[in-house]
């Protein structure tokens, strides 16, 4: 993947879930509302928003959702958009080192994610056609997945209720309240 290009300016970054989902809007994103709390998908045939862009129609029930509470998705695919998807954001650190990490942060618009991992939105002129879960090992442990067309990232902005999470990774030692996914 090369060429990539980052999705995000760094000062565009102080934003809510509902402004988040309405700046991927305005920048030509499909984006779609998911069920509140949690990352399930409450839209049939969502896949097509990789490819398709969302009606007008569409544009406002799914941002009046996104308002009154639910998340929101983000799917891979639109616009050469791919998303790595790491589960473990001190893996990466190890795997990487802290200093490539900034780098790649800087470079490209990185998210932290509710239970402890990161997503890293990249948007290349090479994607690749469908999504690799894992796309990286290490020692045989999952490091991450790459998200792209026909599947999707909860977007930024968007909270988690611990208290109704099915995470395996959702330890007891985690405050119990609204996490959200937010910029790095
Ligand atoms: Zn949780």
């Amino acid at each position: 993947m090369s060429n990539t290009t980052r999705l995000v300016k760094k000062g565009e970054v102080y934003m809510d879930k509902l402004q988040w989902a309405k700046w991927f809007v305005e920048h030509g994103y499909a984006v779609f509302p998911v069920s509140q709390e949690s990352k399930s998908s409450i839209i049939k045939g969502w896949q097509r928003y990789s490819t398709t862009s969302l009606t007008e129609e569409e544009k406002t029930q799914y941002l009046d959702m996104i308002a009154n509470g639910y998340n929101y998705a983000v799917p891979g695919g639109q616009h050469n958009l791919v998303v790595l998807d790491f589960e473990d954001r001190e893996l990466v650190k190890e795997w990487i080192g802290e200093t490539t990490l900034n780098e790649i942060c800087a470079k490209m618009f990185c998210v932290n994610t509710p239970h402890g991992g990161m997503h890293i939105y990249v948007i290349s002129d090479d994607i690749p056609d469908k999504k690799f879960n894992p796309v990286f090992t290490k020692d045989n442990k999952r490091i991450a997945d790459l998200q792209s067309f026909n599947s999707y990232v909860v977007g930024v902005g968007s909270c988690i209720n611990h208290e109704k999470c099915k995470s395996s990774k959702c330890t007891l030692e985690r405050p119990k309240h609204n996490y959200m996914l937010y910029p790095i």
